[in-house]
């Protein structure tokens, strides 16, 4: 068993079909998981078994290529010297993906960290309503722009520590 063969038993169905769907939609899980059971199949082939236009399975697979989470062999038949499109699963790139959503999503979280912990906040507590920093608060004499009720200071300390303890969670899978 290669590396790339116990990977993809770690790499579960359910892991790719998430990325698979993240990166091009519902039908590409239906492409992903079936290269993934064959290991590799040709253009017809996916359309034999996925019965999609071969426009739509061509975009998908370009997408999916993008990322490297499948590869391509290029062969040429030998009768009609066509170039035929071996596609291959690639379930040690869909945990390269995964890591790079991850770290994306941690600096994400640690710029809306900073965002809450350096401002402090004012809430009319209409529900639809946005909160807004003290300099807009002030900008807007105290009064919600939106419903006119009177803005209230906000107490973020429950989204900060919400904050905190998800940075923290990702940050231990990525020690640095
Ligand atoms: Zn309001």
């Amino acid at each position: 068993m290669g590396g790339c063969e116990i990977l993809a038993v770690i790499i579960d169905d359910e892991i790719s079909s998430k990325v698979a769907r993240m990166i091009a939609g519902e039908d590409a899980v239906r492409i992903v998981l079936f290269l993934k059971r064959m290991g590799k199949a040709t253009n017809d082939q996916i359309l034999a078994e996925t019965g999609m236009r071969l426009n739509d399975i061509r975009k998908i697979l370009f997408k999916l290529y993008n990322y490297s989470v499948v590869q391509c062999d290029r062969l040429r038949d030998k009768e009609t010297r066509w170039f035929i499109f071996n596609w291959r699963f690639q379930p040690d790139q869909v945990e390269g993906f995964i890591v790079n959503m991850k770290k994306r999503v941690l600096g994400l979280l640690k710029m809306r960290f900073e965002y809450e912990a350096n401002n402090d906040f004012y809430y009319c507590g209409t529900q639809e309503c946005d909160k807004y920093t003290f300099d807009v608060a002030m900008e807007q004499v105290f009064r919600c722009p939106v419903c006119g009720k009177r803005l209230q200071h906000y107490d973020n300390d429950d989204i900060i520590r919400i904050l905190r303890d998800r940075i923290g969670k990702i940050e231990k899978e990525f020690p640095t």
